[in-house]
């Protein structure tokens, strides 16, 4: 049978590159969910997905109701489930103030982890019901929460502190709007956010890689400078940026290498290993990378799991 990947956000960038890959490999059907039907039907047409290897499924990540109900329709599908990609994401490098998700948490933690975190919660049983030998959750990661590297060293830094902002729910009134308590920074709550995708995954390694067989993965597949991710930056930056990674850091990658990338984690044979962050050298070969020490702090892993059990009304 054709297997089934259900990839969020597909409706740019990498998500969108990695959606036509699979598609084009003849041996997937991509579930894209996304909060813009018109918009992913468009994108999906525009980049020649075929119309029968594709379904776009309604799910706006940044209300906890609509991942629920997005679970709800992908059961009543009917389609097993054998790979989740956790890709969307929300970046707001200048916004002055914070913006909130439906249930009131700071919009960049609430979209990019917590919807992610419910998502992949609900979807874990479906699963393990899937009997195709190579089922995996991957999320997407990113350098830039990690800060034992170059680019994950430009300020500001992620640094979630001891999660005092999100055990207060990030709501700007009561708490701050940022995990570690502090003052609003964009910037800063999506690298936070993203070191929250990266300890999710490696917890859920501890938690079920054993007892489900399901492989968890996370990787960084390059700077890709051109997508939609930066359309909230200055203009002068939107256009420095991607020749600034071509040329200077050399750490460019094009929308369509990068979404061969994540098409690879989802479905190479050889990536099975569980708990593992995967980047790419300069030959396109891919590596186990080592995480920031935060990244990969143990204790703060199952902390961040706790509280967002109770974040997303879990526990
Ligand atoms: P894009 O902005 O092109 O894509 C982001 C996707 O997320 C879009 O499809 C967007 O939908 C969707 N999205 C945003 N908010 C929500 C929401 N509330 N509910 C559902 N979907 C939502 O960015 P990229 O392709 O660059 O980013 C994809 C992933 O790659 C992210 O996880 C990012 O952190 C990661 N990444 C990107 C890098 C880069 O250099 N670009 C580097 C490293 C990692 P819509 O189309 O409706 O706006």
């Amino acid at each position: 049978r054709q297997f089934n990947v259900v990839i969020t956000g597909a409706s740019s960038g990498l998500g969108l590159a990695t959606a036509k890959a699979l598609a084009e490999s003849g041996n997937w059907h991509v579930i894209m969910a996304c909060r813009n039907f018109l918009k992913a039907e468009k994108a999906a047409k525009s980049v020649g997905i075929p119309k029968e290897s594709y379904t776009v499924m309604h799910l706006d990540l940044a209300s906890l109701e609509s991942v629920r109900q997005f679970v709800d329709n992908f059961r009543r599908s009917g389609r097993p489930l054998d790979v989740l990609v956790c890709n969307a994401a929300v970046y707001q490098p200048t916004a002055k103030e914070p913006s909130f998700s439906a249930e009131g948490f700071e919009l960049s933690v609430g979209t990019n982890h917590l919807g992610h975190f419910l998502l992949a919660r609900l979807l874990l049983d479906a699963l393990k019901q899937s009997d195709y030998p190579l089922k995996r959750l991957i999320i997407v990661g990113s350098i830039t929460g990690n800060t034992n590297t170059l680019a994950g060293n430009v300020p500001p830094k992620a640094n979630l502190g001891d999660l005092r902002g999100l055990a207060g729910g990030l709501n700007g009134v009561s708490s701050s709007p940022m995990i570690d308590g502090g003052e609003f920074d964009g910037a800063k709550a999506y690298k936070d956010s993203k070191v929250c995708n990266m300890l999710t995954m490696q917890e859920f390694h501890r938690r079920y890689h054993e007892e489900t067989e399901i492989t968890f993965a996370s990787l960084y597949p390059g700077c890709i400078a051109t997508t939609g991710l930066f359309r909230e930056h200055i203009p002068l930056f939107r256009l420095l940026f991607p020749p600034f990674q071509k040329y200077i850091t050399k750490g460019y990658v094009s929308e369509e290498e990068a979404g061969k990338r994540l098409a690879q984690v989802v479905s190479d044979p050889s990536l099975e290993k569980s708990g593992v962050y995967w980047s790419w050298n300069k030959n396109s070969s891919s590596f186990e990378n080592q995480l920031s020490k935060e990244a990969s702090d143990a204790e703060k892993a199952r902390k961040l799991w706790e509280i967002s059990e109770k974040l997303v009304g879990l526990a």
